[in-house]
This record gives C-alpha cells, structure tokens and sequence, in this order.
C-alpha cells in the first residue's frame, strides 16, 4: 500500500512541486480575544492575487461575514514593503502586482464560541477555520501548514483533524477544502483515545476536552463515546477511511461556551455553558449526530453542497436526508446502543411528527422546498418579522420523520428484510465509499434523483420508490405514522383529548388583556375569526380577559365545537370576532406498555429488530 502511495505522489508531482501556503497563528493578545495571523504565499504564478475572507463555513448555510472581524492587514512583498491592493468587495484583497512571495499580516478578534466563529480568551483558541484564515483564489489544492505559536508556559496543546507535522505545534492539511474543514482547539484540554478494529483497519477515536469538569466525567463520556461509534458502524458496517486513520471529538464545555455542535471530515466540535456531567443526554445526543455525518454529508454528499462555496450560500434540496435522516439516526444510535430508553426514543421522535402534521407550513412548502430555506433559519438574523411560524418546518425535524416513515415503510412492506439501513449502505457504496481523488473532496456526490433510483433498487420496486418521493419527499403528504408505529408497540395518542384551543398560541400578558405574541397558525379557530399578531384579547364571551392566565382558563372552560365570541384590541380599536373552538391537536407517541396495554409477540419482536444493538453487523 505504501509504495503505490508513493508511485501516485509521484505521477502527481506538478502539484506537490508548489510550496506550501505557510500561517503562522499567535496569541499575544490572547486576553483581548485577538489573534494574530501571517499567511506566505510563495511560488506565485503571474497574475493578480485574489485573497478572501469566507463568507459561510461548512455545514453552516447563512451568511457569517467573517472579514468583520479583521483588522490592522498588512499586505508586503519579501522585503516587507506594502504592496499595492483593491478592495473589490467587504471580503477581498486583491494584490494586482507582486512578485513571487506575498506576505499576510492581520489581527482578527473572535468572542463567540460555536461550531462556527473564532473564540480567543485567556483560556483558549477555539478556532473554525473559514473564521480566521484569509485564502487564495486559484491555489485552493495547494497545500497548507500551520503552526501555532503556543503561548510559553500556558500547557495549551492542539487538538485538530489537520495532519501532523514536523513538531506537536505543527500541522497540515493537503487542500484548501481540508484545511477549512479543520477546526483547532488550542487549550490546556484534557484528551482520551480508544480504538475500534474494523476489518483490517485500527481507527484511533480521541476525545479533547476543553472543560470545568472532572475526570471520571471525562472518562464516562469516553465510554459512551465508544458505544456510540461502535453502534453507528453497526449501520454501514465499516467506518469511513478517516484521513490519518483518526476520528476526533473535540469538546468545549465551559461556562462561557454557546450550545451547538458541527461535524466535519474527520472530527466534530461540541460546545456547551454545562459540564460534562450536567449535560450528558446533549453531549450524547451531539456525539450520535455528528458522528453519523462522518458518513452521511461528509462523504454522502450532496451535489449542490460540493464543492462547499466559501463566498456565497450554498443551495441544497437535499438537507432532510444530509441533516433530516441524520436527526433520525442519531436517537436511533443512542437507543440502540442502550444510552436511550424506548420511552425518551419514542417523545423524540413523536416530537418531530406532530410538528409535522400539525404545521400548516406543510402545506406550502415540500421537504425538499424546506432543505433550500436554510441560509434564511440556520443561524441566520434578520430585522424584520418573517412568516416562518407559518410556512418553515425545519428540515431536521421533517426530514427525521421522513426517515422515520421511510424506515417503517420498509419494514412492514418486507417483513424487516429490507430497512433504511440498508438504503444508507447502498448510499454509502455508490458515493460516499469512493471518495475523492483530492483529499477533502468528494469526486461522486449525489442529486435527489440518485436516492431515488438507489432506493427504488435496494427494494426492487422503483414505481414505490418514486410514489414515495412524490408524495412525501416532494410532495405535502405524510405516511400513516400511527398504523406503522402501532406494529412496534407505540402507541399515538393526544395530549390533552377533549380540551378546547384557538390554536396554539404564544401569549404574553398585554397590561389590560392577552396579547398574541407570534403568528397565528393558518386554519386555526384563532386564524378563522380573524385574530393576528400583537392583539389584544380583552374579553371571551362575557369573561374580562386581565392577562395570559385569565385567557387560558376562559378557553379552557369551553368545549371543542363551542363558539364564543371574542373582543380584542387592534392598534388601539376595539372590535369583537366570533370563534369555534377546535379540539386541541397535540399528540405524543408513547410505547404502548406505558397505557397499561401489554405488547404482542408480533409487537415485541417488530421493536427488537429495529431497536436492538446492531453494533455486532459487518459485511
Ligand atoms: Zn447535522
């Protein structure tokens, strides 16, 4: 295997001729949340240099900006005289004439600590690439290496999917795709490893942990980790040749961290204010889904995502599979390996289905119409008001009851002889097992119509499989969730029967009445007479309405099919509406032993070779 490595580096070598792009990263500043950065780019060809700060990061869909936060830039030629550059837009310096090395000098501040942004402190670099590293256009498969200038005395050590290189502080990355995809934790963090032999590969999975913690924790969570890794395997059956045979978690949990969590290549970053301890079913639920896109969107990968566009949004249709079917598998995981009680699986996912059939959002968009509104919700802002309370259903939570519908579907349909398991291995064959020719790339990524023919193969029936896509997947409709739930022994049921409700409404008390603090909800008893956003409900039927209690109790003297009539004020006019109260539509899936009913043989069978640990599967 070496060899042929070896004879393929050569037949490369126009390439690996160039010299590496060289960052040196330092922390001088540390305790002013400032990091400084010098890039040298050498080996120029003729030509301007286009340098740019990225305007998203991967995996991530809105627009961050990051070159708001770079400052002091000084650009110079060997000799450190400026050079002459333009600003063609916020994120790009041009160097229009340069000889054959270019220097990068600049500051760049970073207070927020994600999956996405830069955070320095007096503790820590917690750094994500694309958030910190100004790049060139046209030298994105030249290689990369980075030394960070640990501070003396400070115990901080690197933790990082980026290769090593020639010391501890060293490291590499073969393309600018990789490089990007890096993220670094720079701290006096505490790391763990354990090994996972898969066929004739002995993948290393480590655990850096920057956090307030103990150590038992530490080490709880390193078992866990390895229940989890082992049980995702048992889905594809092999893990993914992860670039220098490891896998890391990087984890940063301390007081001032934000919760989020963001998977990469070959490592994912979970950050969170709690401890380890306090935080564990999080912490777990993260490891599950983050890990289980080392395969699905890492490697799986859809089209509209690859290459990933660092300077504009980057569409996909396809993110209730990327992010959807991996919201489905990550409780999955848990459940099955033990770390989850059928109970928590079951108010999970039940969550995720009643959004989905009780949003009217639904009705206007299709889950694939869903996936294309992520650079608007995924961690976007905006200033005004959006309508998204009544037309967005996060594709995470459609796209894991799609999965959770699709793989019920299959089982009933074949007796539990073909599952989703089996379309999530057919996916990993065909596109994400071969890989890509440039580290960090992925040379056969897929398009919807790919899923559909592969699942339509792996059941033997294409006429289902694109019945199933028009109609749940392109399509408004949901499968039947309570016949197919009720074969594994959960049962669907209403929270709260016979209870009357204008829709489920956020309220907040108004001073003289309840004020309607968000969007009311297309079709509902509220929606039908009239009531919108910001008005005020004074009085139902003869009963003065003081606040949001007041409201609530009025409603729930009614009964579902009653009317009443409701005064409100609007911009400061007084009107009345008539309503009808609908039944509230709320349900929950719960497994069926908690109503009191017992499960059959056929029920208890159904759940066990869905549920039960797969970890034992290979090929
Ligand atoms: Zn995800």
């Amino acid at each position: 295997m070496l060899v042929l490595l070896v004879c393929a580096v050569g037949a490369n070598r126009p390439a690996f001729a160039q010299a590496p792009i060289v960052y040196q990263l330092s922390f001088a500043e540390r305790e002013h949340r400032v990091m400084d950065v010098e890039a040298t780019f050498t080996d120029l060809p003729a030509g301007p240099l286009l340098l740019r700060m990225s305007r998203s990061s991967p995996g991530r869909y809105a627009l961050h900006d990051f070159a708001k936060n770079v400052f002091n830039v000084r650009i110079t030629d060997a000799a450190g005289t400026p050079l002459t550059v333009k600003r063609t837009n916020p994120h790009a310096w041009d160097v229009t004439e340069h000889g054959a090395l270019v220097r990068v000098r600049y500051q760049v501040y970073g207070d927020w600590i994600d999956g996405t942004y830069l955070s320095i402190d007096s503790t820590h670099a917690h750094i994500n690439m694309p958030a910190a590293l100004m790049w060139a256009h046209g030298l994105e498969l030249r290689s990369t290496t980075v030394r960070f200038d640990v501070p003396a005395g400070s115990g901080w050590r690197v933790a990082t999917q980026l290769f090593p290189g020639t010391d501890p502080a060293t490291f590499t990355a073969p393309t600018l795709q990789y490089l990007m995809d890096s993220p670094t934790e720079v701290s006096a963090l505490a790391m763990r490893s354990f090994v996972v032999p898969d066929g004739d590969r002995m993948p290393t999975f480590r655990i850096a942990a920057h956090h307030t913690g103990t150590d038992a924790d530490l080490e709880a969570l390193t078992r866990d980790a390895e229940r989890i890794v082992r049980e995702a395997r048992g889905v594809y059956r092999e893990f993914p040749a992860y670039e220098g045979n490891t896998y890391t978690f990087i984890g940063d949990w301390v007081p001032w961290a934000n919760g989020d969590a963001m998977e990469h290549r070959d490592s994912t970053i979970i950050t969170g204010p709690r401890t380890i301890r306090a935080d564990r079913g999080d912490i777990l639920d993260s490891m599950a889904h983050e890990f289980f896109h080392s395969w699905n969107v890492e490697r799986i990968r859809p089209r509209s995502l690859e290459p990933f566009d660092f300077e504009d949004q980057n569409l996909s249709g396809e993110l209730w599979l990327a992010e959807g079917f991996t919201n489905y598998y990550g409780p999955l995981v848990l459940a099955r390996a033990g770390l989850t009680t059928p109970a928590a699986f079951a108010a999970e996912l039940g969550a995720a289905i009643d959004t989905v059939i009780t949003s009217p959002a639904r009705r206007v968009r299709t889950a694939e119409e869903m996936s294309q509104m992520a650079p608007f919700v995924d961690a976007a802002t905006s200033v005004d008001r959006t309508s998204f309370d009544n037309t967005f259903i996060s594709y995470y939570t459609w796209g894991s009851a799609i999965g959770l519908g699709l793989d019920l579907t299959l089982r009933e349909r074949t007796n539990q002889r073909v599952t989703l398991d089996d379309l999530m291995r057919a996916l990993w064959q065909k596109f994400g097992k071969p890989g890509g020719r440039s580290i960090g790339y992925v040379d056969n990524p897929y398009t919807i119509d790919d899923v559909r023919r592969t699942l339509g193969a792996v059941v033997n029936d294409q006429a289902f499989a694109d019945e199933f896509f028009r109609r749940y997947i392109q399509g408004h409709d949901v499968v039947d969730y309570e016949s197919l739930l009720a074969r594994a022994g959960f049962a669907w049921r209403r929270v709260a029967a016979g209870r009357a409700t204008l829709g489920l409404l956020r309220l907040q008390d108004g001073g003289a009445g309840a004020r309607i603090a968000a969007a009311v909800p297309f079709d509902s008893p509220a929606f039908r007479a009239g009531l919108d956003r910001d008005d005020l409900i004074v009085a139902v039927g003869d009963t003065a309405v003081r606040g949001a209690a007041d409201l609530i109790r009025a409603i729930a003297a009614r009964k579902p099919g009653d009317r009443a009539s409701i005064t409100f004020e609007r911009h400061g006019q007084r009107s009345t509406a008539t309503v009808t109260f609908d039944e509230d539509p709320r349900h929950e899936l719960v497994p069926l032993e908690q109503t009191g009913a017992a499960l059959t043989d056929a029920q208890r069978q159904f759940r066990q070779a869905w549920l039960s640990s797969h970890a034992g599967n290979s090929f």
